[in-house]
């Protein structure tokens, strides 16, 4: 990846301040999981933003191993790089096509999923095959051809004919609330425009559509945050297993009296003689800098409350409640993964698995987990 350190492993010399392990039997597991939950659907990984955060390569290559044969990335550098790890594969880009990629798109293999008249007329001026994706807008305002365009398309047969369309495609806005009204109310959308043409097969299902149930799927569904261990449907248990734990090195370890200040703006106060651990990431590694004096870290199943707020480059636990000599310079304390859950944390930093995982930083050591 541009911008990232090259050789990860290497520079830090097993003394990275952060650590990020990526279980890829994990990725494995809930990947099967999704895809048998999907009966009669086949089943594509969504693998934009650099698989979530945690690395297209080993991620892509551990799908693949599964069966994945489709994937999704958001835009054509993505699916270059994609194609470059897997010569097999269909691999459709959400954010469409324009005139001036059409060659390069054709070039690495690439379907786009077309959302505007603009695109189509991009798409119909490429050689043959032109195999795509027609993304309808049922209702979220996002991407699609509206009703109105679809309409137009439906009447348009030499346009129809010119195309080779895989699947017809739309996405729910809140397929993460199963009752919500609006899934039953894009889906009926969604029925009528597929009405007005041949016979197609649909994609419809997120993680949370695959979850919700066979209407919310269709022929092909599109899970992504399930493979990576988040929670898609708050409120009910995660069903899929942690793929990401973070963890931070312990650099320094200091006993302090009642009535010190810790971190920048001497945010914290002990109230006692404490002892505390300064842990080696920070907000630049994607620890949310707004979790300072509001979440904990874990060592040995016992919770060690952050004191202070998060710098750029670490982080204060306060670790009085372990026995002596419980934690050294140089142990590891671990931020999230089995405990606190991913989902958990990004919801005391006010924000969704999705945004932690793609925020994590290139300065973070990566370890891949084969189980
Ligand atoms: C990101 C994305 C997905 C994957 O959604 P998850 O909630 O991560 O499963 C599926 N479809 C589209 C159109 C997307 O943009």
């Amino acid at each position: 990846m541009p911008g990232s350190y090259p050789d990860n492993s290497a520079l830090f010399v097993d003394r990275s301040g952060g650590l990020l392990s990526i279980d890829l039997a994990a990725v494995a597991e809930n990947y099967r999981m999704l895809a048998s939950r999907a009966p009669g659907s086949r089943c594509a990984a969504v693998v934009k933003a650099d698989a979530y955060g945690l690395g297209l390569g080993p991620i892509a290559q551990q799908l693949a191993a599964c069966g994945c044969d489709c994937y999704f990335v958001a835009n054509i550098r993505e699916g270059q790089a994609l194609r470059e790890l897997l010569p097999a594969g269909d691999i459709y880009v959400l954010e469409g096509v324009a005139r001036e990629q059409v060659d390069a798109f054709q070039a690495a293999g690439l379907r786009p999923v077309l959302n505007s008249p603009r695109q189509v007329a991009a798409w119909r001026a490429a050689d043959t095959p032109r195999r795509c994706i027609l993304h309808f807008d049922t209702g979220m305002s996002r991407l699609g051809l509206s009703p109105e365009e679809a309409r137009a398309m439906a009447g348009d047969k030499a346009l129809l004919r010119s195309l080779q369309i895989d699947y017809l495609m739309t996405h729910l806005a809140c397929a993460d609330e199963p009752a919500h009204p609006m899934n039953d109310r894009q889906l009926k959308v969604f029925d009528e425009l597929r009405g007005l043409l041949p016979d197609l097969p649909t994609s419809i299902g997120n993680t949370a559509g695959v979850l919700r149930g066979e209407t919310s799927r269709g022929d092909l569904v599109r899970p992504g945050i399930g493979i990576y261990g988040g929670n898609p449907i708050a409120g009910l248990a995660n069903p899929f297993r942690p793929v990401a734990t973070l963890e931070g090195r312990v650099l320094q370890l200091r006993d302090v009296d009642a009535d010190a200040c810790v971190g920048y703006g001497a945010d914290y106060r002990t109230t006692r003689p404490a002892r505390l651990a300064t842990l080696g990431l920070g907000y630049a590694d994607g620890y949310p800098r707004n979790l300072g004096n509001r979440s904990y870290g874990l060592v040995a199943g016992q919770r060690v409350p952050l004191v202070g707020r998060v710098s750029m480059d670490c982080l204060v636990v306060d670790v009085s409640a372990l026995g002596p000599g419980a934690l050294s310079e140089g142990d590891m304390v671990q931020l999230f993964g089995a405990e606190p859950e991913l989902d958990q944390l990004a919801g005391l930093a006010g924000t969704v698995s999705y945004e932690l995982l793609t925020r994590l930083g290139s300065r973070l050591q990566r370890r891949y987990l084969r189980g």
